[in-house]
Formats: C-alpha cells, sequence, structure tokens
C-alpha cells in the first residue's frame, strides 16, 4: 500500500514502505491482541456468509466493565484468527484492504501532532521498517519540514555530524544542556549494563527470546577494550551509521514539541541507553562468533522495540529509572 501521505513530515529513508506481508518472520498479526474500532465493529456487524459468520464467532465484543473496544480472539499461537497458513490476511483477501480495522490499517506507522504540522513515521518492531532504517546509510532527513534552529534541529545536527565519533557526539548533545540540574546517567562501564540487564529483566517480557538477550546483558564480559574493538569493526564493516540512525529514530519518535529541559535530557538519556544497550548485545554476538551480521542487528532492534517502545508501562518505569539514577 502505498505510504506517502499529502502534507505529513516523514524521514526520507521511509518512503515506499510496504509490508512485507507472508515473507514477514514476525507478524504483528501474531502475539498482540487486536483492537477493532467502533465503526468496523458495526461494518462487521452486517458482513454475509462464511466470512461473516467467522467475525461473528472471533469477535469479543466491547464490555462496559473492563473491554470498552471489541478485539479478535487470538487463535492458536497467539495468532489473529484471520492469518492463514501462508501468512496472509484472510480478512484483505475476502473484503478488501479498506475492511480493516483502523489499527490494521495504520500499524506500524505512527502519527505525531504538532502545533502547526503532522509528522508520522514507521515503528522499529515491524522488521520491515527497522531493515530501511538501518539500510540507509545517508544521514536521514526529514521530508516536508522547512528548515528550523529548534532544540529537535540542533541535536540532529549534532548527531550527525559524521566527522566525529559516535559517543563524542553524544557528549556534545547532553552539552546542550550543561545547566540542567538533571544528568542523565546512561552505561558507559561493563557494570552498568549488568545493572540495566538485571532492571530490564524485571520488565514485563513478551518473547523469551529478549529474557536471553538480557541475561547477555547481565552476565556478558565484555570490557571497555571489547567494545572499542566492536566500534572499530562497525565502522571497518561501513555500519557504524546503524547506531546513529537508531539514536535519530528514537528522538524523532519519542521527543515532543517544545519539550522542558529536564523531560528532553530524559527523552535523549532514553534514547542513548537503548542504542548503547542494542550496541552492547551487538558487541557480546560479535565477541561469541566473531561475526555481526546486518539480520541480527535488524532482529536486535525490532525486538527491543516490541518488548520496550510498544510498552508504555516499561518506557514509564525506565524513564523513572533514568530519573532516580540521574537526579543530585
Ligand atoms: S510487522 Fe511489518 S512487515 Fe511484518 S506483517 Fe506487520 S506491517 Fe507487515
Amino acid at each position: 500500500m502505498d505510504n506517502e501521505v499529502q502534507g505529513i513530515v516523514m524521514p526520507d529513508y521511509s518512503i515506499g514502505f510496504q509490508c512485507i506481508a507472508g515473507e514477514c518472520r514476525h507478524s504483528c498479526c501474531v502475539g498482540w491482541e487486536i483492537d477493532i474500532d467502533d465503526d468496523t465493529y458495526e461494518k462487521y456487524k452486517t458482513v454475509t456468509g462464511p466470512v461473516g459468520e467467522k467475525l461473528r464467532a472471533c469477535i469479543c465484543p466491547p464490555s462496559e466493565a473492563d473491554e470498552p473496544q471489541a478485539h479478535f480472539i487470538m487463535a492458536e499461537n497467539e495468532r489473529c484468527p484471520f492469518l492463514n497458513s501462508d501468512n496472509l490476511c484472510d480478512l484483505i483477501l475476502n473484503l478488501g484492504e479498506e475492511s480493516l480495522s483502523e489499527i490494521c490499517t495504520e500499524h506500524p506507522r505512527f502519527y505525531k501532532d504538532f502545533s502547526d504540522h503532522m509528522e508520522m513515521g514507521y515503528g522499529l518492531c515491524c522488521e520491515e521498517a527497522a531493515r530501511m532504517l538501518l539500510t540507509h546509510s545517508d544521514p536521514v532527513r526529514l521530508i516536508g519540514l522547512s528548515e528550523s534552529d529548534d532544540l529537535r534541529s540542533k541535536i540532529f545536527s549534532l548527531l550527525q555530524d559524521r566527522t566525529v565519533a559516535l559517543d563524542a557526539r553524544i557528549d556534545n548533545i547532553f552539552s546542550l544542556f550543561s545547566d540542567s540540574a538533571v544528568s542523565p546517567v546512561i552505561p558507559s562501564e561493563p557494570s552498568d549494563y549488568a545493572h540495566w540487564g538485571a532492571f530490564l529483566g524485571s520488565l514485563e517480557q513478551l518473547d523469551p527470546a529478549w529474557g536471553i538477550e538480557l541475561t547477555k546483558l547481565k552476565d556478558s564480559e565484555i570490557s571497555s577494550d571489547d567494545l572499542d574493538a566492536f566500534k572499530t569493526f562497525m565502522e571497518k564493516e561501513g555500519r557504524a551509521f546503524e547506531y546513529e540512525n537508531l539514536l535519530w529514530y528514537l528522538i524523532y519518535r519519542h521527543l515532543g514539541e517544545d519539550p522542558m529541559e529536564d523531560e528532553a535530557l530524559l527523552c535523549i538519556g532514553f534514547a542513548v541507553l537503548s542504542m548503547r544497550i542494542i550496541r552492547y548485545l551487538g558487541a557480546c554476538r560479535w565477541k561469541e562468533t566473531g561475526a555481526f551480521a546486518k539480520e541480527e542487528q535488524i532482529e536486535l532492534c525490532r525486538m527491543f522495540s516490541s518488548e520496550i517502545e510498544y510498552s508504555d508501562e516499561n518506557i514509564d518505569l525506565i524513564y523513572d529509572h533514568i530519573f532516580d539514577l540521574s537526579s543530585p
């Protein structure tokens, strides 16, 4: 489906996004309870024939108590009941794309409403969105937004200054806030990663594979020298930009309009923490095998996004923890 929306700001790397449907290894139609908006629910009630019968059998209607919105009742292995054995959607095949509920139409897009414009992007919990971000080697640009000297533009400009090493660029970004009373504590030493491994391990998890990654974060003995050697490996592979892009995405997605200084600092702290954890996990794999493929990077980012970014509860707990560690 064509994804460009007139008048909405979006990153250049995501133009041309297409869901890869049956080729997707981590379909968004598995593992999530899928809500059905009210208009679509009413429409589904009128569908006739076998599809209509299946719709009525597979939808949990809204209840006033704790489920205000109708949703699909998940089938075996937490699959959407309309996801067929080829991993294609039977509703699209039988009723067309326009029959989908809002969340099925929009996912993995996210939108941000600014006072004078709207922005959108594609969440990294979608492996195709992650692939597009992590294969775009030029600095990311926003399409449809005029130049500005606001805080976010300054941050992006420092972040994309490729004459400087990425960790020094991060220091330069934090120096924009040198007058702030809050100073986010983000991991740099191996013991810091062990701390965050234990903390993230205490949060709700969806996929046991994420638990294995967190155990690595907690127990792996990656020294500062190992980490430096991994950074050199990524530079030689021409892949250092992957971490720049990841930080860019996290700031783009999570930094709101005109944030208070402390709010902006926490958001950047969260973005840097996330990037460094993903980089550390990459270093663990590289140390184990001497290699770290692009596909592994895509999978780490996808998993991180599904487990953390798509859980408001987990994000809130992480922000609180960064704040607790950072308070003067
Ligand atoms: S996760 Fe992305 S590529 Fe996979 S089915 Fe969903 S939208 Fe399509």
